[in-house]
């Protein structure tokens, strides 16, 4: 029943030409899996359609922002609008307002947001104001934990830095490369070491608060506490990077979840709604120090874009209703327990970790709860698994190290689709074990 995607391996061929890889992000290759990457037409609801007319139930809701489903009604009719007054002006337009605005009203940590245009540009300028504003160089960044591909954040990366089983880039100098410490996810010692040794010169810790980009690990009890208190210890700012668990695990994201404020946010993702977008926040005093009004440079010819903010305004006040979180709540807990069920039922060496509507399948019987826990997962399983999937029609994102996401488009049958898709596939993969 193999589906026939003649379309998509021609169009491969073709990119390939002209593109590093054929793809414009790693993460879109499909090497982990030993396939070629799927060529989409058109995404409606829960459903992708590719160039060859196939179907599939999609989890990967564009690496996170189609929380709504693909092709929301609300946001195309935004877009329309906007479109017909023109797509760029490149002077202040008021819906930058009224989108600051909601954010700061969801993140009671955030007074002031700045526009940028991607989760990238939104952490890398937050590391700038960081170590501005403190006046110090390091940057205490978490393995495993993936902020974009900025020179200072691409030691120990996660996502396609992970699949592709590199430990940085070249490129990267040294020099910047050793203003950033890595320690361990979920480990209070090694943060506690690594202030006692250079407390005095840390900017900032920044982090997933809920990790995604190697696969979804929720924080043990306690351990975003103790972040938070030694940072304010040392003097150092605490980002959270909620590019991608922002507006996803809560309306105020990771940090509405555990009940904690960072100094710094990182948005993106979901606030762009499907245009590219990315923000950086934080209290008026922090953000205050960011051009024109500060000294920290940082500008963007196309920041605040109207098109992009009308579609990331539509899709934030879709949830502005907490009862978007109770339903997206409920949908994971039934793919949960679907899941954990055929797991017992097969016996399959498998491990698997939710929060909110995100989560992550790992192929290893023992818990997972960093990094080191995650490399040591069964990869060929995974990809054996992969393509079980995606020959049912449930397209998952192509890499042991990343997040499932459930969104709002997402129904009960496609959940028990899903959950018996999976079932055939784990119980097909063991056959082969
Ligand atoms: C996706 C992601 C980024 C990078 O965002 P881009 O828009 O791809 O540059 C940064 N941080 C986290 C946590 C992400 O998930």
């Amino acid at each position: 029943m193999d589906k026939e995607r003649k379309k998509s391996a021609k169009a491969f061929k073709k990119a390939e030409r002209v593109i590093p890889g054929g793809v414009n992000s790693p993460a879109r290759a499909f090497s982990a899996v030993e396939m070629d990457p799927i060529f989409i037409e058109r995404g409606e609801g829960a459903y992708l359609y590719d160039i060859d007319g196939n179907k599939y139930l999609d989890y990967v809701n564009s690496w996170g922002p189609m929380i709504l489903g693909y092709n929301p009604p609300q946001v195309q009719k935004k877009l329309k609008k906007q479109l017909k007054k023109g797509t760029s002006f490149g002077a202040p337009t008021e819906v930058e307002t009224e989108i600051a605005e909601l954010i700061a009203d969801f993140y009671p940590a955030v007074d002031k947001v700045r526009m940028v245009n991607s989760g990238t540009e939104a952490t890398m300028s937050a590391i700038r104001l960081a170590r501005g504003y403190t006046g110090r160089d390091k940057i205490v960044k978490l393995e495993g934990c993936y902020h974009g591909h900025g020179d200072s954040l691409l030691v120990d990366a996660g996502s396609g830095v992970a699949t592709l089983g590199i430990k940085g880039s070249p490129g990267v100098t040294e020099s910047i490369a050793k203003e950033t410490i890595v320690v361990p996810y979920n480990d209070r010692e090694a943060a506690e070491k690594v202030f006692a040794e250079y407390g005095s010169e840390i900017a900032a810790v920044i982090l997933e608060p809920v990790t995604g980009n190697m696969g979804v690990i929720a924080p043990e009890p306690g351990y975003l506490e103790y972040l938070r208190q030694i940072t304010r210890k040392n003097e150092a700012l605490l980002i959270f990077d909620e590019v991608m668990t922002g507006f996803r695990l809560a309306r105020g994201g990771a940090q509405e979840l555990y009940g904690i404020e960072a100094d710094l946010s990182t948005f993106g993702k979901i606030i762009g709604g499907g245009m590219p977008v990315g923000a950086y926040a934080g209290r008026k005093e922090i953000m205050d120090y960011v051009s024109p009004v500060g000294p920290v440079y940082q500008a963007g010819t196309l920041s605040g874009n109207p098109m992009a903010m009308q579609a990331g305004l539509a899709t934030l006040k879709e949830l502005k209703n907490k009862k978007v979180y109770s339903e997206l709540e409920a949908k994971g807990e039934k793919l949960e327990a679907g899941f954990k069920k055929n797991i017992e039922e097969l016996g399959f060496p498998a491990y698997f970790n939710r929060v909110g509507s995100m989560f992550t399948l790992f192929f290893r019987a023992k818990k997972v709860k960093n990094y080191q826990d995650v490399k040591s997962c069964r990869q060929k399983l995974f990809a054996a698994y992969f393509k079980a999937m995606i020959e049912q029609g449930i397209y998952l994102p192509p890499s042991q190290y990343e997040a499932n996401f459930i969104s709002l488009a997402l129904s009960e049958e496609d959940l028990e689709k899903t959950i018996s898709a999976n079932y055939q596939a784990l119980k097909k993969i063991k056959a082969e074990l």
